[in-house]
């Protein structure tokens, strides 16, 4: 990788020797099994920078010291790692990587792991919040990149990590997988925290209060429980969707979301849809999720791609990415964020490994999985078929002439899809609807981008609709 990345690794190519001393530790067993399988190399390159936490209720916890560390040995050594510890323990059902925060990676080899990671929830810090999960020292405001799909929730986040007042509450941030709603919700807490110490963050994913509870309820500590989150200056919960059917879970939520609202806390809750779609939620707790300012996150569209992959391959210095690459890449992973980073990484992973600079072919090879997965993904056959049967129409009618509004209007959304979920051109849309000029493409997306602004039905429609083509 790049000159930076190797240092990183270099300055913490110790802390496997430190760890891996007690020879009979199931860790240094999985070790050792991992050299065997890997080599040497690999596990120097990878393994070896790992810190292992110990076991918490089947998950093995262990701490990477960059992203881009946890992500590689995710991706590609994920499963056989978790072979090699199903085998020392039959409890264990998954892995848990995190990140150790960038100031906490220890100068000397010789200090434990476990330390960098400890120093990772800086929620603990001044909130006595216990165990949440760890903010990423990498989901700050300044390495999200905003565009016109993100930047009501941008705005909205910043507004709640720069002021005192509760101008709305709670905040509800909802989109598809990987648009960046964690990235937001970190960034708040980092933001407050360096802006405002004193005050107390507590962030959570919903499955983790959830989990909270259920132990507190199995120990009989629920006034505790209570006390921890309700205690809070700032409280966000991430992925509430991961709450609809636990009866008993979304009753305390709600009693503790009405007691924080009421106490002037400020809230901050995501999940991946509306809060009218959600399901199995009950109606009360719907109708006071939407009290506040509910922002919609929208899927990518090209520029905003090509915007955050130019930032992130910035941010690895030494390696050249050549813009062609770029552009192919925003081109063709439309599917989300995290897999187009993901993509990223692997390429630059790839030219680091083999010593060779990034080319469009080693891209096209290194990538090929993915790009026949999002090759798959969205045709503009597949919109024009939805938007018809969702609008109720025939599908010549909508690609006919005819301009009275009925017609005109879903045909119009159904340009704008093509425009934002597919890597086609305008005139090749154009094409595509009945020999259309790319011009009245073109027209049609900026018609419907100022009429989301303020028709909230089209905007429920547009995001039904990405939601229901895009997965
Ligand atoms: P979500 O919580 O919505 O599923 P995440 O916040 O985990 O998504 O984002 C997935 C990945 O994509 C993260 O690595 C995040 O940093 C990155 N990401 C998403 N949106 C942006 C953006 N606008 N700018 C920079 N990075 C982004
Ligand atoms: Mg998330």
């Amino acid at each position: 990788m790049s000159e930076g990345e190797n240092e990183e690794m270099g300055a913490t190519g110790g802390i496997a020797a430190s760890v891996s001393q007690d020879v009979d530790s199931p860790w240094a067993r999985v070790c050792s099994k991992f050299k065997k399988e890997f080599g040497q190399q690999a596990y120097s390159t990878w393994l070896g920078q790992l810190g292992y936490n110990g076991l918490d209720g089947g998950t093995v916890e262990l701490t990477a010291p960059t992203k881009f560390v946890r992500d590689w040995i995710q991706r590609n050594y994920g499963s056989r790692l978790m072979d090699f510890f199903h085998a020392e323990d039959k409890r264990v059902k998954s892995l848990s990587i995190r990140l150790a925060a960038k100031g906490a990676v220890p100068a000397t080899p010789s200090q434990p792991v476990a330390r960098a990671a400890a120093a990772e929830a800086p929620a603990d810090a001044n909130g006595g919040f216990g165990q949440q999960a760890a903010l990423d020292p990498k989901y700050t405001f300044d390495s999200f990149v905003v565009g016109k799909s993100n930047e009501l929730a941008y705005a909205a986040a910043k507004r709640i990590a720069e002021s005192d007042e509760v101008a709305f509450n709670p905040l509800f941030l909802h989109g598809g997988v990987g648009l960046g709603k964690t990235h937001l919700m970190h960034a708040i807490a980092w933001e407050v925290k360096r802006r405002a110490p004193e005050k107390k963050v507590a962030y959570v994913s919903a499955e983790k209060f959830m989990f909270e509870f259920i132990s507190a309820i199995r120990y009989k500590d629920t006034h505790a429980f209570k006390q921890r989150f309700r205690a809070a200056d700032l409280l966000m919960v991430d992925d509430v969707q991961f709450i609809a059917n636990k009866d008993s879970t979304q009753e305390e939520f709600f009693h503790t979301f009405n007691a924080l609202i009421d106490n002037r806390c400020q809230l901050v809750i995501t999940a991946d849809r509306s809060p009218t779609d959600l399901e199995g939620i009950e109606e009360r707790i719907v109708s006071r999720l939407g009290w506040g300012l509910v922002a919609d996150i929208h899927p990518t569209d090209y520029e905003l791609r090509l915007g955050i992959l130019q930032s992130k391959a910035e941010q690895v210095p030494g390696v050249e990415v050549p813009v062609e690459v770029l552009e192919f890449l925003a081109k063709r992973i439309i599917s989300n964020v995290r897999e187009l980073e993901g993509a990223l990484n692997r390429v630059m992973a790839y030219a680091t490994l083999v010593g060779r600079p990034i080319t469009m072919e080693m891209t096209r090879d290194v990538l090929q999985d993915l790009i026949r997965a999002n090759d798959r993904k969205v045709t503009i056959d597949e919109i024009q078929r939805s938007v018809a049967e969702y609008y109720n129409l025939r599908l010549a009618e909508m690609l006919s002439q005819r301009r009275s509004r009925m017609i005109a209007r879903p045909r119009q959304v159904a340009m704008y899809l093509s425009k934002q979920l597919t890597a086609r051109s305008l005139p090749e849309i154009g094409r595509r609807f009945g020999g259309r000029d790319h011009t009245t493409v073109m027209h049609a997306v900026r018609k419907i981008e100022d009429l989301v602004k303020s028709d909230s039905q089209l905007d429920e429609d547009i995001t039904r609709l990405t939601r229901l083509l895009a997965g």
